[in-house]
């Protein structure tokens, strides 16, 4: 695989990107395409390692340990490095529907897996992936590939995030007839309505969603079951039913002062954004503005990171990105060794842009907020907070203790609750009647993706709670196997 010496000849790189003071003018993707030969250099750095961990997919620890879809990595690695590039689009869209949102999106838990990054820098996989798929739609080589006979049973997906598209895909391809229903007026789930377009432009999103309907999928927006159309009308017209719905319950923060005007879920922010932008290129006013604004985000995850750096683009006056958990090391420690996720300090591209801008990182860990005051009109316009530490409680759990005299007035105009999800919404579940597991997701599972009411499935974040795209594709994928065998009796749809 690769070239024998190459890990030792090539140092990695990564995707160059747009300088941080020049792309928060535009919405633009960021990530800029590498040229042919540094690919082959990046693609020539696999070790041929033997037992490749890359794609091994597993929970270490509780997080991905190599890639969820099992992508055949060192493959397409030694296809790019050949210059074999439509062997390895082959390759890779084996195992994954949709490279094009994973090589944009990813965390890829496969570098950390990488074995050249035990004691050296990762293959830049990610990069390799993206590349791939880009050429192949650039070279015209990705066309809709309809199935060739029909089976005639009907499929019904509700949601059309990476779960509900990876299943309709797959149970596309093998021959029924698929319909997938969604409430917003745009398909792609969160690849549309959550992740930004400078991560992920929604034309590509809209690409996939064309080749997908030209393949027979149908597509219905605008149309949210439970509400506008009775889940047990879907069970009467198909044979099967797929719940893909997502977790979508934003958890809150149920302080004093929480109801002023000025506060609002990341989603919210976020939704809004991008749908004004694909409206009318923001000409509409129909989102939530940040410019000359002190705005403060709550939550130091992703989405809080998707926060910042659509608010620079506003022309936010100054952004803050509070996290209650203390900064991650620099390097792996002793308790999180190679293959495991690597714990360390991520430096994503909102508080690049951040750092560039204000010459410092948004992010201030450690901290608690402790009550939001307004203004006489009631709009919100401070924020207090407290530095905490962590100490083990009585019960040897760890819990935040205040620091005594560390309290802090943040002024503010606008803040941002980024604090995640509690579970998927009520309403498909109460109305069919599928069970809960203690999380209040799904309960279904894992890998046979059948609820308790004969006929009725789920996938993605609606089983396992809020997670990452490429795990959504996985579940889409392996929900389709099983629906195709409970339909049919067995499948050929690979695991
Ligand atoms: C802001 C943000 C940024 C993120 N960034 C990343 C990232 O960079 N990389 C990454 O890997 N992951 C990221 N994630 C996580 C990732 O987007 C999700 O894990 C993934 O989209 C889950 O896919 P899904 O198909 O299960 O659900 P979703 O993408 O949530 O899609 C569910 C869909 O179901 C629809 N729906 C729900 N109920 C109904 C109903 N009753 N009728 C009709 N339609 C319904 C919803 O409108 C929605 O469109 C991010 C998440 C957020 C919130
Ligand atoms: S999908 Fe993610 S984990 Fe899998 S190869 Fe791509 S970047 Fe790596």
């Amino acid at each position: 695989m690769g070239k024998a010496t190459g890990f030792l000849e090539y140092q990695r790189q990564t995707a160059a990107e747009c300088g941080p003071l020049e792309r928060i003018k535009n919405w633009d993707e960021f990530l800029l395409p590498m040229d042919e030969d540094k690919l082959k250099e990046q693609g020539a750095r696999c070790m041929d390692c033997g037992t490749p961990f890359c794609h091994v997919g597993r929970l270490l620890s509780g997080m991905a340990s190599g890639c969820p879809l099992h992508n055949l990595i060192p493959e397409w690695n030694d296809l790019v490095y050949r210059g074999n590039w439509q062997v390895a689009l082959k390759r890779l869209h084996k195992t994954n529907n949709f490279p094009e949102f994973t090589g944009r999106v990813c965390p890829s838990p496969c570098e950390g897996a990488c074995t050249v990054g035990m004691n050296g820098s990762p293959v830049t996989i990610k990069t390799i992936e993206r590349s791939i798929v880009d050429r192949g739609f650039a070279e015209g080589w990705i066309v809709p590939e309809p199935p060739l006979v029909r089976t005639g049973r009907r499929v019904a997906v509700v949601g059309s995030g990476p779960a509900g598209l990876a299943c309709a895909a797959q149970l596309n391809k093998a021959g029924h007839t698929v319909t997938v229903y969604e409430r917003a007026d745009r398909i792609g789930g969160l690849l549309t309505y959550g992740i930004p377009n400078m991560k992920l432009d929604k034309k590509t999103v809209q690409r996939r969603v064309d080749l997908l309907a030209a393949e027979g999928i149908t597509f219905v927006t605008r149309t949210e079951i439970g509400k506008d159309m009775a889940a047990s009308q879907l069970q009467e017209d198909n044979d099967a039913v797929v719940l893909c719905g997502g977790s979508t319950q934003a958890r809150d923060l149920p302080i004093e002062g929480r109801e002023l005007r000025g506060i609002h879920q990341a989603m919210e922010f976020l939704t809004l954004n991008t749908k004004s932008l694909l409206d009318s290129g923001l000409a509409d006013g129909e989102y939530l503005s940040a410019a000359g604004k002190d705005v403060v985000v709550i939550g130091g995850g992703d989405t809080g990171t998707d926060c910042v750096a659509t608010s620079i683009r506003h022309g936010c006056r100054s952004v803050i990105q509070l996290e209650i958990m203390p900064q991650s090391p620099l390097t792996r420690q002793a308790g999180n060794p190679w293959p495991e996720w690597p714990k360390v300090l991520k430096v994503d591209y909102g508080q690049h842009e951040a750092a560039a801008l204000y010459k410092e990182d948004p992010r201030r860990y450690l901290v608690s907020s402790k009550r939001f005051v307004g203004d006489d009109g009631g709009h919100v316009q401070e924020l207090h907070t407290v530095r905490i530490e962590w100490v083990r409680n009585e019960q040897g759990r760890m819990v935040p203790q205040e620091v005594p005299g560390s309290e802090e007035v943040l002024k503010t105009q606008l803040v941002l609750l980024a604090l995640g999800f509690t579970g998927p919404e009520d309403t498909l579940f109460n109305e069919l009647g599928v069970e809960r597991d203690e999380r209040s997701n799904a309960k279904a599972e894992f890998g046979v993706q059948a609820t308790n009411i004969e006929g009725v499935f789920t996938a993605g974040d609606m089983r396992r709670g809020q997670s990452l795209v490429v795990w959504a594709i996985q579940e889409g994928r392996q929900t389709a196997r099983e629906v195709d065998r409970y339909l049919m009796g067995a499948s050929d749809l690979p695991k």
